[in-house]
């Protein structure tokens, strides 16, 4: 076993870190946190260095990296910024991972060069108002046939990035069966300025500068070229997803809690009481110890599932494991850190407030853990499904 980057991955991630460093210094993501702005510009920047493209094939424009490469990507985003990450994995890790696998030869050059050079962006509008973990019992979503257009109509909520993305994925029914609710489900690539979307913002705990949207579909006219997959396949491209998806997210977990974990070191080397710094007593050592160690395991779990994942290995467990497991640890960091930081923690001043704000979505989003659990028990351990 190696459980050494490659020359190309060491490279990549100095890069990323560099970028981290210049870019999204933490005091300015505080900025953006506290305006609730996304920077306009920082997707850009991100593109004139490659990293919009690190997981692209060569041929539309990309470096061809795997899931390894966009995992180290993520991890050093996510140090300084869950929310950058989250934004890029938007595009990265699902919309460029959906096109790869499920576009036509016309949709993939269309899209994924531009995806490189950072002139397109993607939101996903799955989730509906009556409920994310039932997903196939909420989805009242309908695109009605009309020659060779669809008519969309329904209702959306937590559609993230819309404002700032350029096409939005929208997944709907197009058919109805009874028997089998995840046959009729189709997903659709439209620009998010076709008429008759309409948004508005939630106003939430985290991830301040990356709103999430209710969206509304009155009479969404769009061509049927727009569908990516099959009609009325679209469950199975969506499923297609999941396992990077739960990989994405482990890594923003693991570069979220590393965030976390590093200012809480270094305040408890700053901050003295009785005369020595307080990381000289244990009960503050512990609590370092405690999320070092698990957020090395998370690390470690999250690396497993994406080598499977390149290597063409089922990594449906091992991907939802490393989810449930990053996301735990994560926000175990975060609470140590506010443990150790006591008042300064709970201050805007510091760093440590919005690391705790943040972790909380990616308990349950975009899977619940309870949801990853029932997988992981019944995939994992064989147990008859609970739902
Ligand atoms: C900040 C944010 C960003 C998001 N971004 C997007 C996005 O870009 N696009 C998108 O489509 N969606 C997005 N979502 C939606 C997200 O995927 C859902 O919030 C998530 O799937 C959970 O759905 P829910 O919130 O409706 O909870 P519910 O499904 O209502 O669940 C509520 C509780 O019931 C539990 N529960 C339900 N069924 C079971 C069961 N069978 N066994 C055990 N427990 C169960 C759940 O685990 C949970 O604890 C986002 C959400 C947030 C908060």
């Amino acid at each position: 076993m190696n459980f050494q980057f490659n020359d190309e991955q060491r490279a990549l991630q100095d890069l990323v870190r560099r970028f981290v460093e210049n870019e999204m210094p933490k005091d300015r993501v505080a900025e953006w946190d506290k305006n609730e702005e996304f920077p306009p510009t920082l997707l850009d920047k991100m593109a004139e260095i490659g990293l919009m493209g690190a997981t692209v094939s060569e041929q539309y424009g990309g470096s061809g990296g795997g899931v390894m490469e966009e995992v180290i990507v993520i991890e050093e985003l996510a140090r300084h910024s869950s929310t950058v990450a989250l934004a890029y994995g938007l595009d990265v890790c699902f919309g460029a991972v959906t096109l790869e696998r499920h576009g036509t030869p016309e949709q993939r050059q269309e899209f994924l060069p531009k995806l490189a050079g950072g002139s397109c962006h993607f939101a996903l509008s799955m989730t509906e108002p009556d409920g994310g973990t039932d997903i196939l019992g909420a989805t009242k979503t309908v695109a009605r046939e009309d020659g060779d257009h669809y008519v969309i109509n329904g209702a959306k909520v937590y559609t993230t990035g819309i404002n700032i993305a350029s096409h939005v994925f929208v997944v709907v029914r197009t058919s109805k069966d009874p028997k089998k609710p995840s046959h009729g489900l189709t997903v659709f690539l439209i620009p998010k300025d076709t008429p008759g979307i309409h948004y508005s913002k939630i106003v939430k705990l985290g991830s301040r500068f990356l709103h999430s949207y209710e969206v509304s579909y009155q009479d969404v006219r769009v061509h049927k070229s727009t569908i990516i997959g099959a009609r009325d396949k679209g469950w199975h491209a969506v499923l297609d997803t999941l396992n990077n998806e739960r990989i994405f997210v482990a890594a923003v977990c693991n570069g979220l809690g590393r965030g976390a974990l590093e200012d809480a070191n270094q305040y408890a080397l700053d901050r003295t009481a009785f005369g020595r710094p307080i990381g000289q007593f244990q009960a503050v050592q512990h609590q370092l110890a405690d999320s070092l160690v698990e957020l090395d395991l998370a690390q470690l779990a999250t690396y497993r599932a994406a080598w499977m994942q390149d290597e063409g290995l089922d990594c449906s467990v091992p991907a939802a494991s490393a989810k449930y497991f990053a996301s735990e640890a994560a926000f175990r960091a975060t609470d140590r850190g506010m443990r150790v930081m006591a008042g300064a923690g709970f201050t805007m001043e510091y760093h440590m407030q919005r690391y705790y704000r943040d972790v909380r979505q990616l308990i349950f989003a975009p899977v619940t853990n309870e949801m990853t659990k029932n997988f992981i028990a019944q995939v994992g351990c064989g147990q008859p499904r609970s739902y």
